[in-house]
C-alpha cells in the first residue's frame, strides 16, 4: 500500500536582528516560511504551495508576524497593549455571557471599563456585536477561563490582574457574585497562576469600587 498524505517543512529565509516582542531585547532572528510538500511514505517529495511566513526568534524561539522586524520597540509595545485589551475585552464579553443571559449593568459595566482602557466609547450595540461572536466561541468550548489561559503567555502580573478585576466587576454587576461565578473565577486564577492570597486582594479591592 503506498502511503500518499502531506507535511509542512520550515525553511530559513533570511537571518538579522531585530527587538524581540517577548525578550523585550536585540536579538537575532530568522525569518521562515513553511511549505507544505506531498509526501510519500512520510518523505516529502513535491513542494505543493507555501502555507505561512512567520519570524522566530533565536533566543526565546517564539514566533512573530513577519512585520515584527521592522517595528520599534515602541511599535512592539503599543501593538502588545492593543492586543492585550482586545482579549481583555473578549475575556470580559464571555463572563457576560456565562450565566446565558445579558443585562442592562453587565453592559455598562464593560462599556465603562473598555473606555478606561482605552479612552474611547463603545456602544452597547458594538458589545452587543461582540457577545454574539463570543458565543460562537463558547459553543466550541472556549470559555473565559480557556481563553484566559492561552491568551495570557506574555502577560505581566499587572495585566493579569487587571483581567481579574475585570471580569470580578462584570460578574458583580447585576448584583451578588453567583457560586458558578465564583467557580469561574478561581479556575481563571489557576489558568493564570495567580496565588490565593493575592486573588483574595483583587478581589477585595475591586469590590470596594463597585457602587
Ligand atoms: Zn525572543
Amino acid at each position: 500500500m503506498l502511503i500518499i498524505g502531506t507535511t509542512a517543512i520550515n525553511f530559513t529565509r533570511d537571518t538579522g536582528t531585530f527587538h524581540c516582542p517577548n525578550c523585550e531585547a536585540h536579538t537575532e532572528y530568522r525569518r521562515r516560511i513553511a511549505r507544505q510538500f506531498l509526501t510519500l511514505y512520510f518523505v516529502p517529495l513535491i513542494p505543493l504551495k507555501q502555507v505561512g511566513e512567520f519570524v522566530e526568534c533565536r533566543a526565546c524561539k517564539n514566533s512573530f508576524r513577519p512585520d515584527v522586524i521592522d517595528m520599534s520597540p515602541e511599535q512592539i509595545r503599543e501593538a502588545a497593549e492593543i492586543a492585550f485589551f482586545e482579549n481583555a475585552y473578549r475575556i470580559m464579553v464571555l463572563i457576560m455571557i456565562a450565566d446565558g443571559t445579558v443585562d442592562e449593568e453587565e453592559l455598562e459595566t464593560i462599556r465603562r471599563l473598555v473606555a478606561e482602557f482605552t479612552n474611547e466609547e463603545t456602544t452597547v450595540d458594538d458589545i452587543v456585536e461582540q457577545a454574539k461572536a463570543a458565543a460562537h466561541a463558547l459553543d466550541r468550548g472556549y470559555d473565559a477561563v480557556r481563553y484566559s489561559r492561552e491568551a495570557s503567555g506574555q502577560w505581566s502580573d499587572e495585566q493579569k490582574e487587571s483581567v481579574i478585576r475585570m471580569c470580578f466587576l462584570v460578574a458583580t454587576a447585576s448584583g451578588e457574585l453567583m457560586p458558578s461565578q465564583n467557580n469561574q473565577l478561581q479556575r481563571m486564577r489557576f489558568a493564570l497562576k495567580i496565588d490565593e492570597e493575592r486573588f483574595r486582594q483583587i478581589i477585595e479591592r475591586a469590590s470596594q469600587e463597585q457602587i
